[in-house]
C-alpha cells in the first residue's frame, strides 16, 4: 500500500470508501469488511473534495475516508442494513487482520486529522489543503498542519513465571494488560519506560529489550513496545491510571487483550519464546 494524503475532487475509478460518523466506523458483519466499493454507496457528492490515504497498486484501488453527518443515508440500494451498520472502532480493530489494521489505524487517525484541521491553529482563518505538503496549508507564516504522531510506550513486566499487568477502568471484566504511557518532551522510550512503571505501578525494572511498535488511534500513538525484567518493590498505584495491578503466573492469566493488538503480542510472544528450555 503506497501512503498518500490528497485531496481528490472526484473518486477514482476503483475508489475504496471508509465511512465515519460520530466517532464510529461502518462496518459490514457478513462480508467482515470496513471498506466498501463506491458502487455499493448512495451518494456521497455533498462530501467532495474526499481525502485519499492510500494506493494498492496491485489492485489499482484507491482508498477514502469520510466523516458523514449522523442524518446521512450512505446506504446503496443492494446493502444489506441488517450486517452493516456503524460500529465501534475498537472492537472492529480487535478482530481485523494485521494489514487491515495498519490501514484501520491510519483511516482513524486522518480522518479526526482532517476535522480538526479545517482552520488555522495560528490566525483562525480558512484552511487551504497544500497538495504538495499533502496538508491543511495558510497564508499565514504557520506551517502546514502536518498528522501528529504521539510517542508512547508500551511494556511486559516479567519476573520468571510471572508477569505484572493493570487493568484499567475502561477495560471490559477481567481484562487485564501491559503497562503504557506518553514519552515526555525531552525524555528517550527506556527513560519514560522507567518513570512510566514506577508512576503507574512503584516497581523498579531493568534489562529493557525492543519487541516492536504498532499504530494506536486513540487518539495517534505510535506504541512502542518493550519486555522488561522486574527488579524490585511492592506494587502500590501511585497514579490515577490503573484501577488495579497484580502478578499473574502465566498459567492462570486472566483475560488479555486480543493479538491484533501489540500488548496481546507482547504477552503472547513472552509466554511462547522466552519459557522455552
Ligand atoms: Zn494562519
Amino acid at each position: 500500500m503506497e501512503l498518500i494524503r490528497q485531496l481528490h475532487d472526484t473518486f477514482k475509478p476503483l475508489a475504496k470508501v471508509i465511512l465515519f460518523c460520530d466517532g464510529k466506523i461502518l462496518y459490514d458483519h457478513a462480508a467482515k469488511t470496513y471498506t466498501f466499493d463506491i458502487k455499493n454507496l448512495d451518494s456521497l457528492d455533498a462530501y467532495s473534495p474526499y481525502l485519499c490515504i492510500g494506493h494498492d497498486k496491485e489492485l489499482s484501488e484507491d482508498f477514502y475516508v469520510i466523516n458523514v453527518e449522523a442524518t446521512a443515508n450512505v446506504f446503496g440500494i443492494f446493502m444489506d442494513p441488517n450486517s452493516v451498520e456503524f460500529t465501534d472502532i475498537r472492537t472492529v480493530l480487535s478482530f481485523v487482520a494485521a494489514d487491515d489494521f495498519h490501514l484501520l489505524s491510519r483511516a482513524t487517525i486522518l480522518n479526526k486529522w482532517k476535522s480538526a484541521n479545517a482552520y488555522c491553529s495560528s490566525c483562525g482563518e480558512k484552511a487551504v489543503f497544500n497538495p504538495v505538503e499533502g496538508a491543511p496549508d495558510c497564508k499565514c507564516s504557520a506551517p502546514p498542519a502536518y498528522p501528529v504522531i504521539s510517542p508512547c510506550i508500551i511494556t511486559l513486566i516479567h519476573d520468571k513465571n510471572r508477569l505484572l499487568l493493570g487493568r484499567s477502568k475502561f477495560f471490559p471484566a477481567n481484562m487485564f494488560s501491559t503497562l503504557a504511557g506518553f514519552i515526555e518532551a525531552g525524555e528517550n522510550a527506556e527513560e519514560a519506560l522507567h518513570r512510566e512503571v514506577m508512576e503507574e505501578v512503584n516497581v523498579k525494572v531493568s534489562n529493557i529489550q525492543y519487541f516492536g511498535s504498532q499504530s494506536w488511534p486513540f487518539p495517534s500513538q505510535l506504541m512502542l513496545g518493550y519486555f522488561c525484567k522486574y527488579e524490585s518493590g511492592d506494587i502500590i498505584l501511585n497514579d490515577e491510571e490503573l484501577e488495579e495491578a497484580r502478578w499473574f503466573d502465566v498459567d492462570k492469566l486472566p483475560t488479555i487483550p486480543p493479538d491484533t493488538s501489540i500488548s496481546g503480542q507482547l504477552i503472547r510472544s513472552y509466554i511462547s519464546d522466552h519459557l522455552k528450555p
